[in-house]
């Protein structure tokens, strides 16, 4: 019997673009033989959820004005309330699969809406979303698990504002990142030398969060991502670790070099690093997924000082990571051989099983 799975798109979040762009691949690796797929697009300026019609096999979700208003109903063991003229309730899903990336998606809030709702659902739960998707919280986490390299920060609020300066001397560092705690696609992030650079990129990271994180920048760091996938039976599997080498002209893995630019950022699968610092890696992502309670699947983002071979820091876990063509968490996965369909095979028995533990 094929399973009815619901794939949540789209979202109220600056990344919204980039969730489209995942969800196409996504429903092209749920094969049609065993899925049913049914699209919920979520608006980016309203986050109503609107049915979309189920998907063809090999089709890809559009965003589209005109379905029936759905919820999933608190209690309704999966059933969408549809909130058109005459409400009506659908057949149950099976599972949801949120392809949600950033605020109102990846954060805690949807998965607590499945939670309510009673449906399995791929990836981390309401806990492990939250603190990974807070920079503030995430770091503070893995701080107290005993994860020993997290890049120096501070985190700034319209309360608790920090000037350049204080932040300089603090992080020991006249080269910072100013970022949103919460956000993801590199949105909000700047790297800046002095203070008027500063105050621009605060300002612009407050435009997206009310809490902002100032970093120390890792001088020259290499990009190392780590795909982690959780088994059935709660075992975690980490991949080798692939490397980002984004294109000079970028300086960073800003937003543009990720999605605007085609030249913007080689991927390197698997990334040149010796044995001994490939399974440091490995063991910091998987000390990194449990430190944040995450479930299901994350990448986990390091950075590797070239000029200290002890220097590898853990940067940030994504709970829904990328699922573009350029994406490292299905690269990844497809290098260590598992296909995107067998991926999401293992994901969606991830997200069942979990849901008949707590059940
Ligand atoms: P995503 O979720 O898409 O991976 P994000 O928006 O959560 O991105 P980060 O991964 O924290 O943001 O930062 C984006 C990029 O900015 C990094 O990949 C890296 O290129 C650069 N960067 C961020 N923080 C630092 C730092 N402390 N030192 C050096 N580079 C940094
Ligand atoms: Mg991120
Ligand atoms: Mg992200
Ligand atoms: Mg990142």
């Amino acid at each position: 019997m094929r399973r009815k799975v619901a794939l949540l798109f789209g979202g109220r979040s600056a990344e919204h673009e980039v969730s489209i762009l995942s969800a196409g691949n996504v429903a092209r690796a749920l094969d049609p033989d065993r899925y049913a797929v049914t699209p919920i697009a979520i608006d980016k300026e309203t986050g109503a959820w609107r049915l979309c019609p189920a998907l063809a096999a090999g089709e890809a979700p559009a965003m589209g004005q005109d379905g029936p208003l759905v919820a999933f109903l608190p209690g309704g063991g999966g059933r969408l309330a549809i909130l058109s003229d005459a409400a009506a309730l659908s057949e149950p899903f099976d599972v949801v699969v949120p392809v949600l990336h950033g605020p109102n998606g990846e954060d805690g809030t949807v998965q607590g809406a499945l939670d309510l709702a009673g449906v399995p659902y791929v990836g981390s739960g309401v806990v492990g979303s939250a603190a990974a998707m807070d920079k503030d919280v995430a770091k503070r986490l893995m701080r107290d698990a005993g994860l020993p390299m997290i890049v120096p920060f501070l985190a700034a609020t319209a309360r608790r504002p920090v000037s350049y300066a204080d932040a300089a001397a603090a992080l020991e560092s006249r080269t910072l990142f100013v970022k949103p705690a919460n956000m993801g696609s590199s949105v909000g992030v700047s790297r800046v030398t002095d203070p008027a650079q500063f105050d621009r990129a605060a300002a612009h990271a407050f435009g997206y969060d009310e809490k902002i994180l100032i970093e120390r920048a890792v001088p020259q760091a290499r990009e190392i991502e780590c795909a982690v996938l959780e088994t059935p039976e709660g075992e975690l599997r980490v991949s080798p670790p692939g490397e980002i080498a984004p294109a000079a002209a970028h300086g960073f893995y800003g937003y543009d070099a990720k999605y605007l630019d085609p030249d913007g950022a080689a991927l390197l699968i698997p990334a040149a690093l010796d044995a001994a610092r490939a399974d440091r890696m490995r063991e910091l992502a998987a000390r990194a997924f449990a430190a944040l309670a995450c479930a299901g699947l994350a990448r986990v983002d390091l950075f590797l000082d070239p000029a200290d071979p002890a220097g590898i820091f853990v940067n940030e876990v994504n709970t829904l990571p990328g699922f573009t063509a350029i994406s490292m968490y299905p690269k990844l996965w497809d290098a260590a051989g598992l296909a995107p369909p067998a991926l999401m095979d293992a994901l969606i028995a991830h997200a069942l099983a979990r849901h008949a533990r707590a059940v």
